[in-house]
């Protein structure tokens, strides 16, 4: 795998599956995620009244950590800070 993927929406440098390109980052970068399954500001939701199907509106923020900037390297892989 190379440690840089010109196609990746997570390599520095790169655009983003929005009209964002995250920063030429050369530590960990965290940034919104464009696909977030939760919204800030949720839509107006009423809760179900059957107990075995029930759903509420809720509010929050999904965030994607990029902990290098290389895109061949997984957890494992990384050296702990000195
Ligand atoms: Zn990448």
């Amino acid at each position: 795998m190379p440690t840089y993927d010109q196609e990746c929406y997570l390599c520095p440098g790169n655009k983003r599956a929005t009209v964002e390109s995250n920063p030429h980052y050369q530590r960990t970068f965290v940034f919104d995620n464009d696909f977030s399954a939760l919204d800030r500001a949720p839509a107006a939701c009423a809760r179900a009244g059957d107990p075995l199907c029930r759903y509420e509106s809720v509010k929050g923020t999904c965030r994607v950590i990029c902990y290098s900037p290389r895109h061949d390297l997984t957890m494992p892989e990384m050296e702990e800070p000195t």
